[in-house]
């Protein structure tokens, strides 16, 4: 008995260790917050070399809580995963990739010619979650599962860091969330 206890322990200890060393979160596949930091450096790098407009969207599901309160966890962490998959499919190229950074909150880095392109893209895939037509009882706005997108673009320089990425981001993801869900807003 004492062994197996001890063997227990040792996978578990194992198995915290793996995912210390994860690029991925587990309920989703995407990859997780820590990775998101490694890719903006690359990225934000090589948009700054190349010109381009380096966008970072907030995705935050509406209403999930209640989503939950109606259908269940199982079903929530199921919702999630299809909402993670239409995140990974709207990423088509190379430089496009998609997190989810906590809870039921993700994250897109993309990169585009165009300030006007970072809207079309964020637009698109705001509209593909919602054609996804998950019933959602709950929500005050829509019958399926909507998402409101925070998006910050710029041509970045050297000064310009992740936080501040983040922080723009957020500041939209809180203006769409509050002129009424389901809706982009992208910084100018
Ligand atoms: P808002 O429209 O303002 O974003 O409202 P909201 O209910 O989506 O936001 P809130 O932050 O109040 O609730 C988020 C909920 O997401 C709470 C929690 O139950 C749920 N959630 C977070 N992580 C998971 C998860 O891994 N699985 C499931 N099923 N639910 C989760
Ligand atoms: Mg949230
Ligand atoms: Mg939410």
């Amino acid at each position: 008995r004492k062994a197996r206890m001890k063997a227990e322990e040792e996978l578990k200890e194992a198995n915290r260790r793996l995912e210390a060393l994860s690029l991925t979160d587990q309920l989703t596949g995407l990859f997780n917050r820590r990775h998101l930091y490694v890719v903006f450096d690359s990225e934000s790098r090589r948009a700054r070399r190349d010109k381009m407009q380096l966008a970072y969207y907030l995705i935050d599901i509406d209403y999930f809580k209640r989503f939950n309160d109606s259908y269940g966890h199982l079903c929530g962490d199921m919702a999630l995963r299809q909402v993670a998959n239409c995140l990974q499919r709207a990423c088509r190229r190379p430089s496009d990739a998609a997190f989810r950074i906590g809870g039921e909150e993700f994250s897109i880095l993309s990169v585009h010619r165009s300030a006007e392109d970072v809207v079309v893209f964020g637009e698109k895939m705001r509209q593909s979650i919602e054609d996804l037509k998950i019933p959602h009882q709950g929500s005050d706005i829509n019958e399926f599962v909507t998402v409101s997108v925070g998006g910050a673009c710029k041509v970045p320089s050297s000064e310009d860091t992740f936080d501040y990425f983040m922080a723009e981001a957020d500041r939209r993801l809180y203006q769409a969330k509050s002129s009424g869900r389901n809706r982009l807003a992208v910084s100018d």
